[in-house]
Order: structure tokens, then sequence, then C-alpha cells
């Protein structure tokens, strides 16, 4: 598609988006009497409106239910997982069994890595971009530990060409095989988070499996933003948060995926809890851990209702709207802002690939000088991206609420900034 620079384009645009009536299902932000341009959903995302009678439904079984409520509830809280199971599974191109929504997510990346990182003496290693979101790094430093290695021995990290920002999906594959005597386990982000780099899953999947590797990845910021198939795809197991694209509010719930072909093993190590337990004897409090089928079968807890209810209220917008949708006017949101930037690249670089295959919504971008003052001018002007040290701005337009208007608005802005 062409695009324009002008108002009048970007308002067409919008006026043929089929999604555009979602932006009113979402409390919308000011900023000192006028409308804000909000381009963190990457970080947290905005408040469906709908949650606030989700979360009163709860509040009032509970109030007038007490404990009755896990039977007698509008939505019993005995099985409450299972009402976002079938959602949270389309959302990340999964079977419903092979979800589960529970936890936060980087407590959930340690369930996973004790039953998907069994290290032996010859295969111990972990393959992990570079720069990592700290709490995969930590994560990942932890668990190498935890089962007596040195990180620094056993973490490989994955670092971009000299001069370049992001990762070739072939500089992976061949470090798959460099260390493919020694890889226990290949765990990425399915989008990296600075970068905005949306990684090949299905081939890097298939790379480490031919080595007989494991493979997971942290899709934080690829749930609710890629049209991710992670059963076709064949990983192993995944997680990812509902705050950022999932708008499931701040410190929200989880979500996991256990590929089916480990579902179903009872024999997989793992760290139990009641609620993983075989559903249909969970209160005869008997000895001996059966677990449920499925990612069920991780469960530690019995659910976060409050949680839950607001990722349930937001996940009906994402079964209303549809990935495929969503994507598609993701890909034509994002595109227009890059051709937006595009007019600023004097003073601007792009490090989000610019193939729309290896990125979602987000766009990062290096500003040659002084981007705080950038990023400052911009948050003055009603307009939120986000700050990441050392030097970039974040910018993610989201399809669910964001329109080409505001992208057009944000070419104004720089327009103003760079030539005054
Ligand atoms: C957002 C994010 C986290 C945050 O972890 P929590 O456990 O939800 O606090 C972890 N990893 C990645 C890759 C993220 O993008």
């Amino acid at each position: 598609m062409k695009f324009e620079n002008t108002l009048a384009f970007a308002q067409e645009l919008d006026s043929k988006d089929e999604l555009a009536g979602f932006r009113n299902q979402f409390h919308l932000l000011k900023h000192e009497g006028h409308n804000l341009i909000y381009l963190c959903g990457n970080s947290l995302g905005l408040q469906p409106i709908s949650v606030e009678a989700a979360i009163a439904q709860e509040l009032k079984d509970w109030a007038e239910l007490g404990v009755e409520g896990h039977f007698a509830g509008k939505n019993p809280w005995m099985y409450y997982h299972h009402f976002l199971t079938e959602k949270a599974a389309k959302v990340v191109g999964a079977k419903p069994k092979e979800v589960v929504v529970m936890n936060n997510l980087t407590a959930n990346l340690h369930l996973m890595m004790v039953s998907f990182y069994r290290p032996t003496k010859q295969r111990y290693k972990i393959l992990m971009e570079g720069s990592a979101f700290p709490s995969d790094q930590y994560a990942m430093e932890t668990q190498a530990r935890f089962h007596g290695y040195d990180p620094q021995d056993a973490i490989i990290e994955l670092t971009p060409r000299a001069g370049e920002y992001t990762l070739r999906t072939e500089d992976i594959v061949a470090k798959i095989n460099e260390h493919q005597h020694e890889l226990a386990i290949v765990m990425m982000g399915g989008v990296n988070y600075y970068t905005g780099q949306a990684f090949d899953m299905k081939t890097i999947a298939s790379a480490a499996h031919q080595v007989g590797a494991t493979v997971g990845f942290d899709c934080a910021h690829a749930a609710g933003n890629l049209k991710l198939q992670l059963h076709d795809w064949d990983i192993d197991f995944a997680v990812w948060c509902s705050y950022k694209y999932l708008n499931s509010g701040p410190g929200g719930t989880s979500g996991v995926f256990v590929h089916e072909k480990h579902g179903n093993n009872p024999d997989l190590i793992r760290f139990a809890g009641w609620w993983g337990h075989d559903e249909k004897e969970r209160f005869l409090m008997k000895k001996g851990f059966i677990p449920m089928e499925g990612a069920a079968g991780w469960q530690l807890s019995n659910a976060q209702i409050f949680p839950m209810a607001i990722h349930n209220a937001s996940l009906m917008l994402f079964e209303e709207a549809g990935m495929d949708r969503l994507r598609s006017k993701s890909v034509m949101l994002t595109g227009y802002l890059e051709f937006i930037l595009n007019q600023f690249s004097n003073h601007l670089t792009i490090i989000t690939p610019s193939d729309p295959q290896q990125r979602g919504c987000q766009l990062s971008v290096v500003v040659k000088q002084d981007g705080k003052k950038l990023f400052d001018y911009l948050v003055a002007h009603h307009i939120l991206p986000d700050w990441r040290e050392p030097d970039v701005i974040r910018m993610s337009p989201v399809p669910m609420y964001n329109s080409f208007e505001d992208v057009y608005k944000i070419g104004q802005a720089l327009s103003t900034y760079f030539t005054t």
C-alpha cells in the first residue's frame, strides 16, 4: 500500500477499518485536558471498559455467597480457569488442552524449566538472546545454578553481527548447530522487548529439535501481537503475560502452553500443587499426585479469580476481533508508523526489522541526538511512547485501540520538533 502523510489519508484508513469500533471499548487516556496518544500497549495495555463489571460480579458473589461461590457463583470459582482456556488458546494458536492460565509470567517460566530443562553431563547448555528481558536472564542464570552449573559456561547468548541491531535466523540456526552436542534447551523471546524483532519460532524450533534440544518461548511481547501457531510450530512450551498486548491489568495473570505431545505424559517431571491434580479427585485429599491432562496439570494453586476475571473480559474482545483481523490491521498500522518515521530518517533510525514478518506492533527508534529530549517533547505534546535506556524510544500502535490518525499526529509532532 502506498501511504500518504496527510490527515485525510489517515482518516480514510480509519473509516475503512473494521476494527475501529473497538477503540470505544477501552478507557482512553487524557493528558492535560487533551486526548493522549497511547503507544505503550507493549508495556501495559489500556483497560477494557468491560473489566469493571467482570470484577464486580466476582466481588458480589464473594460478598453474597462466601465459600459457596466456588460452586454456586455465577462463574463457579472451582472451574474458573476453564472459562479462559479456549479463548487464550485461540490467541496463541494452540489446542485448548495445551493452554492454562495461572500464576505470573516469571514463575511460570521457572515451572516450565523444571520440566523442559533436564540437563545431563553432556547436554546442559541453554541458548538465549543476549540482552534478553532481565527477568528471563535471571531465570536462566538461576536455573543453571540450581542444576549445579556455572551460568557463564551453561548459557550461550546470541548477539547480532557487528553493526547490526537484530539477529539473523541463519545465525541462530548456525549457533544451534555449532552447539548441537551440548545444547539442552533453546529459550528465547517470541518478540524481543527492546528491538521489537519477532523471531522465526518455527525455524528455530525445528533446528533445536534436530539437534535433540527442547525449545521454549517467552511470548510476553508476542501474545496478542503476532498471529502465533504454537501447536503447529511444534514449540515444546511457551509462557506469556496478560498485561501487555492482552490488556489484562498491572501484574495480571499469565498463560502457559505445553505441547500436547508432552501434556499427556504424566511422568514428565514437574513441581505440582493441588490444582494440577486430577479434578475429579481434587477434594478427596488423597496422597499421590495424579496430574490433569494437558497444561492444566501444571497448575499449583486455586485460581486467582480477580486477575482472571479481568483477563477473561479482555479475552472476549480478542475473541470478537480475532487475531487474523488484528494482525492485518497491525501490519498496516505499524507500516504507516514506519512510513511516517522514515520522513525523519536524518534524525531517527528504526532498529526494528522493516520486514513485517519480523516484527509486531512495536517500532524501536534510536534518536541520533538527545533521544530523551525528544521523548520528553512527545510526552509534553500528549503522545506517550516509552523510553528505554540508553537511547531507544519504543512506539507500539496497537490495532485494538490505536488509529491511523494517532500515527499521523505523531508525524505532526515530530515535524514541529525537528523544524523548530
Ligand atoms: C514483561 C516481561 C516479563 C515480566 O515478567 P513478570 O513475571 O510478568 O513480571 C518477563 N519477560 C519478558 C520477556 C517480558 O517481556
